[in-house]
């Protein structure tokens, strides 16, 4: 295993029931339902019914669940790392918006999916993962800011390979489901979080499993602020 996984943070928020219309406009509450939710998913599985849910699980990908290769410095100078991390210096996009990046990962993905990436994964992760799947009332979500055009078929052979299985796989996507543009990740995993827990708001406990501290603090300020009373937060970071 690479040693470069980043500190994992959970982040447990204990939730009051809010009213669905608790984010629309008093003209237009928007109406949160299973087939509004399920076009955030890239994948066919049937959402649960949203009565069986009491608890909703969040994994992010990017060295949260798997150790992805980041630029070695002791190799790049600092601004080739900038310009290697963005995504207009590169024809086809950088470090992260490029699929041959992350394809390239160890012996490269034809050789890795064969022993399933062994070695990149975080394994207390994988455990939760599994753990969250086999808990009939809890909702699995893996959420990632990679752009789904471009890593969606990559990220799920990797997934696949490993045996691991979500309610849902969100990755980002151009323009959501209703026609959001997201300026930034956190921007987009907030709209879906908070989607999430409006249509399964029978869920007392929504639990983000993110190894980017600021990403936690500013998504629990976001999801908490509005819908959910502050004071019924806990945390475990
Ligand atoms: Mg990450």
């Amino acid at each position: 295993m690479p040693g470069r996984l980043a500190r994992i943070l959970t982040a447990s928020l204990r939730l009051l029931p809010t009213s669905a219309t608790a984010m629309g406009t008093p003209n237009s509450p928007p109406v949160y339902s299973l087939t509004r939710l399920k076009r955030w998913s890239w994948t066919d599985h049937e959402l649960p019914p949203v009565e069986r849910i009491k608890a909703i699980h969040v994994y992010d990908f990017d060295n949260t669940l798997f150790a992805s290769p980041l630029p070695n410095r002791d190799i790049w100078h600092g601004s080739a790392i900038g310009k290697l991390s963005s995504p207009d210096a590169l024809a086809g996009g950088g470090w992260w918006h490029c699929s041959a990046f992350l394809a390239a990962t160890g012996r490269g993905a034809v050789v890795e999916e064969k022993h399933a990436w062994q070695g990149w994964w975080n394994e207390q992760m994988v455990k939760l993962v599994r753990m969250s799947a086999d808990q009939k009332e809890a909702l699995s979500v893996m959420l990632t800011g990679r752009a789904e055009p471009e890593f969606a078929r990559l990220i799920r052979r990797m997934t696949q390979s490993k045996g691991l299985d979500f309610d849902m796989f969100c990755l980002k996507p151009g323009v959501g489901p209703l026609g959001q543009n997201f300026n930034s990740t956190i921007d987009f995993k907030v709209t879906l979080l908070k989607d999430i827990m409006c249509t399964y708001k029978n869920a007392d406990e929504i639990r983000v499993y993110e190894d980017r501290q600021r990403q936690c603090v500013y998504g629990r300020s976001q999801c908490c602020s509005s819908t959910y009373h502050p004071s019924a937060l806990t945390s475990a970071c």
